[in-house]
């Protein structure tokens, strides 16, 4: 019979689970659920009971590692901690966020337990056994995968499954076994965390929708004149109005190399496509976009879409967007921040 462990742990507070984590704690339940088989949840944390708390109404076994040497991510630590939590509860199945902090250390954890491991996981079917589902090929392909195979870890993609929500009353002391780790020497002290200002950055992987700028920003426009200028603006205070997060296709973030007129905020980690991004949002809006990869790539994973084109004859756009406006992006999106002032 298979057993379930779901690993997570706390956010950067250190009191709550992390958002991811708790999204395997849903796929956890409903896989536990399914197969009516045993459910243990790991917790990895500074005072991993508190965050366990939450989870004191899942039925499951909870299982804790605390200590100051979790606050933190740190391969070294983090690995111990999984490896201790998956030999306390001895599980065929383990279920774990592919966040940064588990992905990392996920696979050695895997090896050290002489188990198999697959990422990427986006959802988890089958009738009796247990069939987990992956994209290759930059989401053109999907895959089915069984195996026979134990412990089988699963990392499974951010925002493909909803996050577990404990209601306020389950904030109660949970009945939680703490679970020893024996630490090897700690070669790296994490010292603190530097990121850029919450003000420059553009990538919102939580937003709710996805604007994408095109190459026609950066291209001469009726009058003749190129405007990057009052793109970048206009761009920028939309972005700070909606909370919109920003794509863009490959011609628009190539510029930056060849010499031309740029827009400054965008890099190569605002590419959507064939070879960039395939980001999860529940509405997208392209502008000034013509291609075919941002627009069948880039635009998979978006179920409302809607495009800003002059060209009414743009196929991509036409052809992957519920709405098209075949009108001047400058005039609609001057027009749509005003509306937000
Ligand atoms: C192997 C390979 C991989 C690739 N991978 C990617 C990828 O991952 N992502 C990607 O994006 N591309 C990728 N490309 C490139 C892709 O094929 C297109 O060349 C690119 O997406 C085109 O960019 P664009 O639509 O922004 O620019 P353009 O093709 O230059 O289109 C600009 C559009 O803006 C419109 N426009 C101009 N001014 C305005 C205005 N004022 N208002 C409204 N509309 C206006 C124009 O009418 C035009 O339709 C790849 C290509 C190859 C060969």
């Amino acid at each position: 019979m298979e057993s379930i462990l779901v690993l997570t742990h706390v956010d950067d507070g250190g009191a709550s689970l992390a958002k991811t984590s708790l999204e395997a704690v849903t796929a956890g339940m409903n896989l536990a659920a399914r197969l009516n088989v045993p459910l243990s949840i790991g917790v990895i944390g500074p005072d991993s009971a508190r965050a366990a708390s939450a989870l004191a109404q899942t039925g499951a076994h909870l299982l804790a590692v605390s200590g100051e040497a979790f606050a933190q991510t740190r391969y070294s630590s983090d690995a111990a901690a999984c490896e201790a939590l998956c030999r306390a509860a001895q599980p065929t199945i383990v279920i774990a966020p592919g966040c940064a902090r588990i992905a990392r250390v996920a696979a050695g954890v895997a090896y050290r337990l002489g188990g198999v491991i697959d990422a990427h996981i986006t959802a988890m079917g089958g009738t009796e056994g247990i069939e987990a589902s992956r994209w290759f090929y930059r989401q053109r392909l999907e895959a089915i995968i069984s195996r026979d195979a134990r412990p089988w870890f699963l990392l499974l993609d951010p925002g493909t499954n909803p996050a577990y929500e404990c209601a306020p009353e389950e904030a109660a002391p949970a009945d939680v076994a703490q679970v020893a780790v024996e630490l090897p020497r700690q070669r790296t002290a994490v010292t603190g965390l530097r990121s850029p200002a919450q003000s420059g950055e553009t990538i919102r992987p939580d937003a709710k929708l996805l604007f994408v700028a095109g190459a026609g920003w950066t291209k001469k426009q009726p009058d003749g004149q190129i405007h990057t200028t009052d793109a970048a603006r206009l761009i920028l205070d939309f972005l700070k109005a909606s909370g919109a997060s920003l794509g863009s296709s490959k011609s628009l973030v190539d510029q930056t190399g060849d010499n031309q007129q740029v827009l400054p905020f965008l890099t190569h980690m605002n590419q959507i496509g064939q070879t960039g991004a395939t980001p999860r949002h529940r509405k997208g809006l392209s502008t000034c976009c013509y291609g075919e990869e941002p627009h069948v790539v880039g635009w998979r994973f978006i179920s409302e879409r809607r495009a800003i084109s002059l060209d009414p004859n743009c196929g991509w756009a036409r052809g992957k967007a519920d709405v098209v406006y075949v009108a001047d992006a400058f005039q609609v999106m001057a027009e749509l921040n005003t509306l937000f002032s």
